[in-house]
């Protein structure tokens, strides 16, 4: 027999009557604070029976800040705000656009209230959730009708079903395209039912191509904005309005994905043209599709514009009712649509546009404002530098163009073989901050692009919580 006691756990019942477990149960509920400890102590049981647990280590003050510590953690929300400082504005992973004012109080009305999602308040009859956009959607597109589906992904999907299904889609090679999340378009078109009849080379297609597919087969030609990559050099493309000649010359309709598709011509802000809606529709298109959160700066959703006699076949596609959005999604959307009716306001009211829009002396003010403050938290070992940079669009929006910005470049001071793990463990220290900071590596540094910096405060706030692993 050992001299020595065997320690022994404090059991269930007595922890949950501790002094230091009583303010848990008050804040977590008795439950979740029993599930918390059986887990602790299963855990350290086997521990406690190999001796290698000192009394202390086991003592209730000690398990219940165990605990307690696991209980924070569970009651974080595992949908979290951060930073978006990677330089890229529209990112599909960090959540794209950001709502306007207008569109948040919109979303809170649906949430809190019930509303005429599909009920027409003038003749008291059943409605057309669609409904709700189409004045606008004609407004500001000149197209004849609308539907709106969960995104781009699901407009192209839920179109190419409706108008084309077991005939022939006509497609140059040029345009087929893969974008994020393995969306590519062959794929789409055969879970859609269409067969794919692509025409010409991947850098040039001709008139001439289209023509000769076109058969008693083919249901539709279609046109995709190759929004993610470009093609340079000896090219050739079909401008929309010919395509839409020779479609309906031989009685087809033609789709026109535009991805990003902006409602009105970027370059009065100073950014690169992108195809609009309203050109598009006028070239002869008979149905565009584009997303909700890319350029147009709304909520996550697809729409598609075009004539009333094709709408209406999509709209009684029964896909519609499983791809269609929710009253929160229409809500903002309806508010997103409104202010583009004064363009003249909207960089100041719209925040992806604002964003998009920011000089970047202005931007670079921020860095060398920002600049002390974060070169003091990381001390010797880093330099910090205010330094203009390039970020870009995202969302597939201008692939290749870059808007002149400026960062805080964080550049370790270290021997060339210690850099790579340096940047790493920043990156990882920033990502653990309170309200996480993505920035992105590049050249031996990492960038911090401060377009995207709004809320100043609270950046700088939690900036002394930083620890960053040597
Ligand atoms: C982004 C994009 C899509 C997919 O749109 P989501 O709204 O992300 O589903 C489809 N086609 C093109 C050309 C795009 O750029």
């Amino acid at each position: 027999m050992s001299a020595s006691v065997a320690l022994r756990l404090p059991s269930i019942d007595g922890l949950l009557r501790h002094p230091a477990c009583l303010p848990l149960a008050e804040r977590y509920g008795r439950e979740a604070l029993l599930t918390s400890l059986r887990q602790l102590l299963n855990e350290l049981r086997s521990s406690v029976v190999n001796g290698q647990l000192s009394a202390v280590e086991i003592s209730p003050e000690v398990l219940a800040g165990r605990v307690g510590e696991r209980l924070v953690q569970q009651q974080r929300s595992q949908v979290r705000r951060v930073f978006n400082l990677t330089g890229t504005v529209l990112h599909t992973n960090l959540g794209r656009a950001l709502l306007p004012e207008e569109a948040i109080e919109a979303v809170q009305m649906a949430a809190r209230y019930p509303l005429n999602l599909e009920f027409d308040l003038a003749s008291g009859k059943r409605g057309d959730r669609d409904d709700l956009i189409e004045g606008l959607i004609r407004e500001l597109t000149g197209a004849e009708a609308v539907t709106v589906v969960n995104n781009n992904a699901a407009a192209v999907l839920l179109t190419l079903n409706s108008l084309g299904a077991r005939k022939e889609g006509i497609i140059s090679r040029g345009e087929l395209i893969e974008i994020g999340g393995a969306f590519r378009i062959p794929d789409i078109m055969a879970r859609a039912g269409v067969r794919l009849h692509e025409v010409g080379t991947t850098n040039r297609t001709h008139a001439r191509d289209y023509e000769a597919a076109i058969s008693p087969r083919s249901g539709l030609i279609m046109r995709v904005h190759a929004s993610n990559y470009s093609i340079e050099g000896f090219t050739a493309r079909v401008p929309t309005a010919e395509l839409a000649e020779l479609a309906h010359r031989h009685g087809l309709p033609l789709l026109e994905d535009l991805g990003s598709g902006s409602l009105l011509d970027l370059t009065r802000w100073g950014l690169p043209a992108e195809p609009t809606v309203r050109q598009a529709l006028l070239d002869g298109a008979d149905i565009v599709t584009f997303s909700g959160d890319k350029l147009l700066g709304g909520p996550q959703a697809g729409l598609i514009v075009g004539s009333k006699a094709l709408i209406a076949r999509i709209k009684k596609n029964p896909l519609k009712r499983a791809l269609r959005v929710d009253k929160l999604t229409l809500a903002a959307l309806e508010a997103v649509l409104g202010l583009y009716r004064d363009p003249d306001r909207l960089a100041e009211r719209l925040p992806s546009l604002r964003l998009l829009t920011r000089a970047q002396a202005d931007i670079f003010a921020q860095a060398s404002r920002l600049q002390p403050a974060m070169a003091d938290v990381l001390g010797e070992v880093w330099r910090v530098g205010a330094v203009q940079s390039l970020g870009m669009i995202g969302s597939g929006s201008q692939p290749v163009a870059r808007l002149p910005s400026a960062a805080l470049c964080l550049r370790p001071q270290v021997s060339r073989r210690l850099r790579g793990r340096h940047l790493l463990n920043l990156e990882a220290a920033l990502r653990a901050l309170p309200i996480p900071v993505l920035g992105r590596i590049d050249d031996d540094a990492l960038w911090l692009d401060l377009r995207q910096l709004d809320d100043e405060p609270a950046w700088l706030a939690q900036l002394p919580l930083l620890q960053v692993a040597q």
